[in-house]
């Protein structure tokens, strides 16, 4: 049997990777495992999403725990009223910014942290042993509804951030979770919304759930047409926010979390922030200049939300727009990160698009080298004794994810796929001709150690 488990939790295709039957098992085990307890379960808008909700729900009830059902809410929600109310497991059904066909479980602590890979291995064990403790008959759980929670988290933000300007924000929830909080909230807070693909819809027909480039096109004209101030986006499950500024321009996502960080790190009169190893380093050129420092992790949200405890960071995320706010809470919430962003804007008095100036744009080249998977080891054991020689007068060498070597003017990173028959290599420097020449080096590098490894 594969492992069921990854990064995010379990992610699959519907009905063929991620049956009810699975679903009902994974609720089996996590109810085993809190020895009856209490749940919160909630979804996303996907088309599998009731039929999952339904077997998990099944799963814990039929091992004598309890269930308050939240129904379609964003998953950093569900993640803030695992926190609040503390039940034993906050369980999500979700694929994210998957496509439609996809679906998945993340599974959060009563602390409202998503599960790190060994407690994932835990329930991954029971569910495979099928060591399950059913309840007798006349003591199995029981399911209540609890959406009207949803008015904590309205009331969070509400209570903790004001604006004083109305804003003229257009918001692309792309049929979404948070299809009918976002609007809602920035309405609360005074803004002038204009909600588009603002329904439910499973199927996803306006815009993928992926929120980049080539999905927010209509956003962006929407933006320029009303001549709004700020257009924001989620992802399907609203951990992910991504900007379009107020010239209708879709705001880049590593300057925009160098921006935010540089911010959070003026506001807090100094601290750390946390980001992964493939963010550009326009994110130290602005939060040291801003007088903090930056700590790098594995990509992927539960990495940077366990860093960001570590180091008591004032604030981490991924490029890709998942923002952590540790004031509130430690899942990337999408709708907080644009009600803050909007705030950053208005205290420092001036666009999206200007400020955003202000941080530089470097050349990140990205390519990729075939290695068959079972070579991949030995080839990242060689990688990372080697490439020293390679780039001798390195700052700084990590290994968290791959190996990435800072340089004087930019960075390489050669990082395994998870998933394809492939190495990985990025580079980033200060000008164009210098990425060139870093990416030559290090391509015949990792050539001649896959040559070698395959002798
Ligand atoms: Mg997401």
């Amino acid at each position: 049997m594969p492992k069921l488990f990854g990064t995010s939790g379990i992610r699959g295709i519907a009905n063929k990777d991620l049956t009810a039957e699975l679903a009902l098992r994974v609720a089996l085990a996590l109810a085993t495992k809190a020895g009856k307890g209490n749940f919160l379960v909630g979804r996303d808008t996907r088309v599998s999403g009731e039929c999952l909700e339904n077997a998990i729900i099944s799963g814990i009830l039929s091992a004598g725990a309890h269930v308050r059902k939240l129904g379609i809410i964003p998953t950093p929600v569900l993640a803030f009223l695992t926190k609040k109310y503390g039940p034993d497991f906050g369980i999500m059904i979700t694929a994210s910014h998957n496509p439609p066909q996809f679906n998945g479980i993340k599974i959060f602590n009563r602390n409202g942290i998503a599960l790190n890979t060994e407690q994932q291995e835990d329930i991954e064990r029971i569910i495979k042993s099928e060591k399950f403790k059913l309840a007798k008959w006349n003591e199995i759980g029981e399911c209540q509804d609890a959406s009207h929670w949803i008015e904590d988290y309205i009331k969070l933000i509400i209570e903790n951030v004001s604006l004083e300007r109305s804003w003229r924000v257009v918001i692309d929830a792309g049929c979404g979770a948070t299809f009918a909080l976002a609007p809602l909230i920035f309405r609360e807070l005074g803004c002038k919304v204009k909600a588009v693909n603002a329904q439910p819809d499973g199927f996803f027909p306006a815009r993928s759930p992926l929120p980049d480039e080539e999905s927010l096109k209509p956003l962006c004209n929407i933006v320029r047409r009303l001549k709004a101030d700020i257009g924001l986006a989620y992802d399907g499950d609203g951990d992910r926010m991504v900007a379009v500024d107020e010239e209708g321009n879709l705001a880049p996502l590593d300057q925009t979390l160098a921006l935010y960080a540089a911010y959070a790190i003026k506001r807090a009169g100094g601290g750390t922030i946390v980001t992964h190893v493939e963010a550009s380093m326009c994110i130290e050129k602005v939060v040291e200049e801003a007088g903090g420092k930056v700590v790098r992790t594995k990509v992927g949200d539960v990495s940077i939300a366990s860093a960001m405890k570590e180091y008591n960071a004032v604030f981490g995320g991924e490029p890709c727009g998942a923002w952590i706010h540790p004031e509130y809470h430690y899942c990337p919430d999408g709708i907080l990160s644009s009600v803050l962003l909007l705030k950053m804007l208005e205290e420092k008095g001036d666009g999206l698009s200007h400020l955003l100036k202000q941080v530089p744009r470097y050349p990140i080249l990205r390519e990729k080298i075939e290695c068959p998977n079972p070579l991949k080891e030995k080839v990242m054991q060689k990688v990372e004794h080697k490439i020293e020689s390679v780039f001798p007068d390195f700052r700084e060498k990590l290994t968290v994810d791959g190996v990435r070597l800072s340089l004087s003017e930019g960075w390489v990173l050669i990082r395994p796929s998870g998933t394809e028959p492939l190495i990985r290599v990025t580079v980033e420097a200060e000008r164009a001709d210098l990425a060139d020449e870093i990416m030559r080096k290090a391509l015949q590098f990792v050539n001649s150690v896959i040559r070698e490894a395959k002798a």
